[in-house]
């Protein structure tokens, strides 16, 4: 039997069973990516599928985007049960499927495709991942908190928004350095977060503002739950996502970025008294919604969860 290899490529997804034929399981699901090698997704999938008894591995394609349809194509030729999708392909994905959920036409972009027959079914579990995750660390729902999103122009950004408001949650704050983008984003959500058996507050129920501190100040006071949906935190030398002067002990601080563990806004965060989670939670939670959706049954989270814990050490 061959030993399962870190990385495949668009080469050797022409020629499947020649590449994966000696391997102890069909290779049947992946994940799409450019660059992919970091992905932690076979770490969380293969113990998963060990777990439920499904006679099947899960591997990373190094695909570009000029291979992405033809990639797709081939997706349904080797009985593929489905495949993740990552950066850059959630946008090229979400115009080539046949069908899709809610809230992946509404976010605009696809991270799970499920192969059934000849048609491919799109999902976006970034969103309702975030959703479970918030839930999990903080025993809350989006629909009974005031939010303010940083980074409202990026991808998991704008997948956060959405789920924010189609769960119409009291109150939307987009943040972002260009803000045009989340000035673009609030108009699109309108009438989606406006949930007219709500009481309007004191403050407006949706609102976009640059990512600067006066504008954030004037914010603050309105926001329960803040989340950083930017890349900033990954390197020591980021700058602060929050000015830390701004987080106050009822605040709930959620960084989808999770490596570091700790990052500066978490570590802000508690200073202040807030309550802190990191977006291992949310990588989670959408594996998990991605494999029942491929399944249509119950994924053994247990098993993905000490997977992935185990492989961030
Ligand atoms: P993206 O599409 O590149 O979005 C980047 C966003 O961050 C944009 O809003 C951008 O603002 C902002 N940004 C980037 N660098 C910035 C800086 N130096 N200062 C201020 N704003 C900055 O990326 P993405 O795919 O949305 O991912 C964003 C983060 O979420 C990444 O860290 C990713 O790893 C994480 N993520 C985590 C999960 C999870 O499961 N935990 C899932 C998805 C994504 P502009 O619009 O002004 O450029």
């Amino acid at each position: 039997m061959a030993e399962v290899r870190d990385l495949y490529t668009f080469d050797d997804l022409k020629n499947w069973s020649g590449a994966t034929g000696d391997l102890d399981r069909p290779a049947r699901l992946s994940v799409f990516g450019d660059p992919v090698k970091h992905s932690r997704s076979p770490q969380m999938h293969n113990p998963a599928l060990e777990a439920a008894g499904i006679d099947c591995e899960y591997v990373r394609l190094h695909i570009q985007p000029d291979e992405l349809a033809e990639a797709l194509s081939l997706l349904k030729e080797n009985d593929f049960i489905g495949t993740n999708v990552t950066i850059p392909h959630k946008g090229g994905v979400h115009d080539a499927v046949d069908e899709m959920t809610e809230v992946a036409r509404r976010i605009g972009a696809v991270n799970t495709v499920a192969v059934d027959g000849d048609q491919l079914l799109g999902h976006n579990t970034d969103a309702p991942g975030l959703k479970k995750a918030i839930r999990e660390e903080f025993s809350m729902d989006l629909s009974d908190l005031r939010i303010m999103i940083v980074g409202a122009g990026g991808g998991a950004g704008k997948a956060a928004a959405v789920q924010c408001a189609m769960d119409h949650c009291e109150r939307l704050v987009l943040v972002n350095r260009t803000v045009e983008k989340a000035e673009a984003l609030a108009e699109e959500l309108h009438d989606l977060v406006i949930d007219p058996d709500k009481l309007e507050g004191p403050a407006d129920r949706l609102v976009a503002i640059p990512w600067e501190s006066e504008a954030m100040e004037r914010e603050m006071e309105n926001v329960d739950l803040i989340i950083n949906a930017t890349s900033v935190g990954m390197k020591r030398t980021d700058p602060e996502v929050v000015p830390a002067s701004l987080i106050e002990p009822h605040h709930l601080v959620y960084d989808m970025v999770y490596a570091p563990a700790r990052t500066r806004l978490i570590a802000d965060a508690e200073e202040a008294g807030a309550k802190a989670a990191n977006g291992l939670s949310m990588l989670l939670w959408q594996g998990v919604l991605a494999f029942e959706f491929w399944f249509d049954s119950a994924a053994p989270a247990e098993a993905m969860r000490k997977g992935l814990s185990e492989s961030l050490g």
